[in-house]
């Protein structure tokens, strides 16, 4: 039963799901790991989490929670989930020569040239994991958003060498399976997500260290302010209906913005008093051991999955 197979490499957190979201729009998963215990382990996760989703009617698809567990397989052998595949989605720990490795298994066990060879690295270069590889024109990063659930953007970043063709297709089957697929037009170091994180990070950093903001109050801008909008619009509608248009926006606003981004100073190094600073705070609000930091995560998870069923479920 189910439409064409989809291989996935690793059953992690991610791994675990990508399954479900394939699954979830009716494809045959087989899922690949080396640790016997972690597919064990991933199969009674998937299933919960399956399971609590219905309960919550935030499922994706139109199957039941146990229609789609059916559809899902676990395999030792790395051929197995590779073959006459339609798609394999790579997800295995972040280290560029294991996804080398990983890569050239992939390419070795596809069975046909439509085959399309995806990796779900957050901020390795396509040229550094795809390049020299003979189906190099058949691979692609899908960066997803964690959690890809709730979160559903992710990231596709073409090889110089892709077919555009695979380009295509890879968008194409992120729509069906209801996630939110952009584009780079050339691969560059942290992808579109996390250079924009990053430039956030870095002022947050700055307000504080300059002695200007307290932690809290920079989150408060976020979690008060230009989260609540970033939920719906991003910063180039918000510049469009903050004013009469883009255009009037910029006549407006064009100076202070660049008189203010010549003030932000260099890139923090993120460690010595400011660090230490910084965590003190934090850890008073959020000791970090695991009790807490998981208590703030299931509320965190709880937060996200409301505004994902307001935006997409409502
Ligand atoms: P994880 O550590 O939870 O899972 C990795 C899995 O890969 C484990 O089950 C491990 O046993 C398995 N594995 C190790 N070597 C393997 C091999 N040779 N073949 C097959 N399986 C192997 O990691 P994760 O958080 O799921 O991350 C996986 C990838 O997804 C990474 O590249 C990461 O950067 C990316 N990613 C992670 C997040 C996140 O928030 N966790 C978000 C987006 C992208």
């Amino acid at each position: 039963q189910g439409k064409s197979k989809v291989g996935i490499i690793g059953s992690g957190l991610i791994g675990r799901s990508w399954s479900m979201l394939f699954a979830g729009a009716g494809y045959n998963v087989v899922l690949f790991d080396v640790v016997q215990s972690q597919l064990d382990n991933a199969l009674v996760d998937i299933k919960n989490q399956l399971m609590k989703l219905e309960e919550q009617s935030l499922l994706r698809g139109k199957l039941t929670a146990n229609e789609q567990f059916s559809l899902i397989k676990v395999t030792n052998d790395l051929p197995e989930a590779v073959k006459d595949a339609v798609h394999v989605q790579e997800c295995v720990p972040e280290n560029v020569d294991l996804k080398k490795k990983v890569f050239s298994q992939m390419d070795a066990a596809c069975t046909t040239d439509s085959t399309v060879l995806c990796s779900s690295t957050s901020c390795i270069l396509p040229s550094n994991i795809f390049t020299d590889l003979p189906r190099v024109s058949q691979c692609i990063i899908a960066h997803p958003c964690n959690p890809p659930y709730h979160c559903p953007v992710t990231e596709l970043v073409p090889h110089h060498e892709t077919n555009p063709a695979v380009l295509g297709k890879t968008k194409l089957i992120m729509e069906e399976i209801g996630q939110c697929p952009v584009t780079l037009k050339r691969e560059v170091d942290g992808f579109g997500l996390n250079r924009m994180q990053y430039a956030i990070i870095n002022e947050a950093w700055r307000l504080v260290t300059d002695g200007i903001m307290s932690p809290e109050d920079v989150d408060k801008i976020f979690t008060h302010g230009l989260g609540m909008r970033y939920a719906f619009i991003g910063p180039f509608e918000t510049i469009h209906l903050n004013a009469e248009g883009t255009e009037s926006y910029m006549e407006r606003y064009r100076s202070s913005i660049i008189r203010v981004s010549n003030s932000f100073g260099p890139v923090p190094t993120y460690d010595g008093e400011g660090l230490a600073s910084i965590a003190e705070t934090m850890n008073k609000r959020i000791p970090p051991n695991s009790t807490e930091l998981g208590k703030r995560r299931e509320w965190r998870d709880k937060q996200l999955i409301a505004l994902s069923k307001l935006k997409y479920y409502a």
